[in-house]
């Protein structure tokens, strides 16, 4: 499928950019290659993830912070509750707001051993992603999203309890709730009746994977119960040695997930842009959001 818009409703379209903190003076230096060719096309906001176990607290807070005073970003700070108690956490809200940062995107978190390894709460900690949103709200006046999981958390026995607790997240107060990527769009259409059926007042944003490693992916797919389907595995078998051409189809086959998710009615759309400008430009474009910037300056 191709998108095509009718020009009136290029304009509905929002988009928004994932980042995580870069660990070296290189990766730092094509994070903020890649922010400023993003920042040209006025995504809705960006947001800056926090590593696993909390352990990119400076970084995180420091790339955002970046933003506030470099750039015309909305940066939104990921932020977890891992390893750490309440006061830790209130004191990085608190150094998130004096820094500028107005939005939080705000997660239970994994342990440090990473997926699949057991979480246990800190004993003064938020225990799950609800109680550090009501913190969070409770404390400055945030813009607080969520996360969703279209193919439940792999830690949720069964839907009943997958939806009670996007229910009280949204309850605490976020406005917004970012998936989990998946590879169909009638993956995401289905939980967003779901959703709808249980009378969650949230919006459910797609997130869109943008990742040309398709071997690493299909790992932390299987890691976080998310189902990758046998025609996308075809698609890039043999290109192991050829990232061109893997990311060419990265691009195309986030542009048909986009395409049909705008068809169905979608028009905020969340990239995970694996901290690369290329494929998140070549998806927004299609999506219309540049055009529709463009005229208007026009
Ligand atoms: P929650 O919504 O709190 O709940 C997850 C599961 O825990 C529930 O489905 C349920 O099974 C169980 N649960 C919840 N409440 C209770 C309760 N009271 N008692 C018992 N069980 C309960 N991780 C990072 O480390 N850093 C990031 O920056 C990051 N960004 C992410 C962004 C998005 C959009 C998404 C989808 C995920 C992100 N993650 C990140 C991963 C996330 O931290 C993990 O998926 C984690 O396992 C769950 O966090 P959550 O906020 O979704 O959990």
């Amino acid at each position: 499928p191709v998108i095509r818009l009718d020009g009136a409703n290029d304009a509905d379209v929002k988009v928004s950019y994932e980042f995580f903190p870069a660990k070296t003076e290189k990766a730092e230096a094509a994070l903020w290659d890649a922010v400023k060719r993003l920042e040209i096309l006025q995504p809705s906001y960006v947001s800056v993830t926090y590593g696993a176990g909390g352990t990119t607290q400076e970084r995180t807070l420091g790339t955002v912070a970046r933003m506030v005073r470099e750039t015309s970003l909305t940066p939104a700070a990921h932020l977890t509750c891992v390893g750490a108690s309440c006061a830790t956490i209130d004191a990085v809200a608190d150094e998130l707001w004096e820094a500028g940062v107005r939005s939080i995107v705000a997660l239970r978190g994994d342990p440090q051993s990473g997926f699949g390894g057991r979480y246990e709460p800190h004993p003064e900690g938020y225990p799950y992603a609800p109680e550090l949103i009501e913190g969070l709200k409770k404390r400055h006046d945030f813009e607080v999203f969520c996360s969703a999981y279209p193919e439940r958390h792999p830690e949720s026995p069964d839907w009943q309890t997958e939806l009670d607790v996007l229910r009280r997240k949204a309850d605490a107060g976020a406005s917004k709730a970012i998936t989990q990527f998946f590879f169909e769009a009638d993956i995401f259409f289905r939980f967003r009746d779901r959703v709808a059926d249980a009378g969650i007042d949230i919006d459910i944003v797609p997130g869109v994977m943008l990742q040309p490693n398709v071997e690493g992916l299909s790992r932390m797919a299987n890691a976080v119960g998310v189902a990758v389907p046998d025609w996308y595995r075809r698609l890039f078998e043999g290109l192991e040695d050829d990232l061109p051409t893997r990311q060419m189809l990265t691009a195309s086959v986030a542009t048909d997930l986009c395409a049909e998710l705008y068809d169905g009615g979608v028009r905020d759309f969340h990239l995970y842009t694996l901290n690369r400008a290329d494929i998140a430009i070549a998806v927004s474009r299609a999506l219309g959001e540049a055009h529709a910037r463009i005229r208007h300056r026009e």
